[in-house]
């Protein structure tokens, strides 16, 4: 039976937009959006790098540390990279506090990712 556009209300017109207009859209398990995952994963990574830059190694912080990452991956907010995140750091020997093993775990989901690796001794790109 053909729709009678004139007494269709405007706003199941508008909901009818809406959809069509999620629908359209790539798809993605973020809270909000793809672009939100990219942002989210570079401003975690900075912090990241930043704390075993920054942060004292004392046997404190280190173990703080160790359940920083470990609270971190069970709360990270875009659920494709928490279960990554979980599943990483599960497959991992150990989790240290320094530059180089930051620089390593990077990699690990840069190479997940298809994304460039970087030589953890002088942070020079290999492609
Ligand atoms: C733990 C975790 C898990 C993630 N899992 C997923 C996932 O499953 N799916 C997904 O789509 N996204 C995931 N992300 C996001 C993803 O890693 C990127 O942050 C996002 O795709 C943006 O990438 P980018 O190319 O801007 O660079 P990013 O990878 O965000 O890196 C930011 C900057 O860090 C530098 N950098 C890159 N590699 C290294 C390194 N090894 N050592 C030092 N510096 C480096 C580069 O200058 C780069 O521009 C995850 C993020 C985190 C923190």
């Amino acid at each position: 039976m053909p729709i009678d556009w004139n007494i269709l209300p405007m706003k199941w017109l508008l909901l009818m937009l809406m959809i069509s207009t999620v629908l359209s859209q790539d798809q993605c398990s973020c809270p909000t959006s793809c672009s939100d995952k990219e942002k989210l994963g570079r401003s975690t990574w900075f912090l990241l790098h930043s704390i075993v830059k920054n942060v004292e190694q004392t046997l404190e912080n280190e173990e703080m540390f160790v359940e920083f990452m470990n609270i971190l991956s069970q709360l990270y907010p875009c659920k494709e990279c928490r279960e990554h995140f979980i599943l990483n750091l599960k497959n991992i020997d150990q989790v240290e506090m320094t530059e180089k093993w930051m620089c390593m775990f990077h990699n690990k989901i840069n190479q997940q990712l298809h994304k460039p690796l970087y030589s953890c001794t002088n942070d020079r790109i290999l492609e």
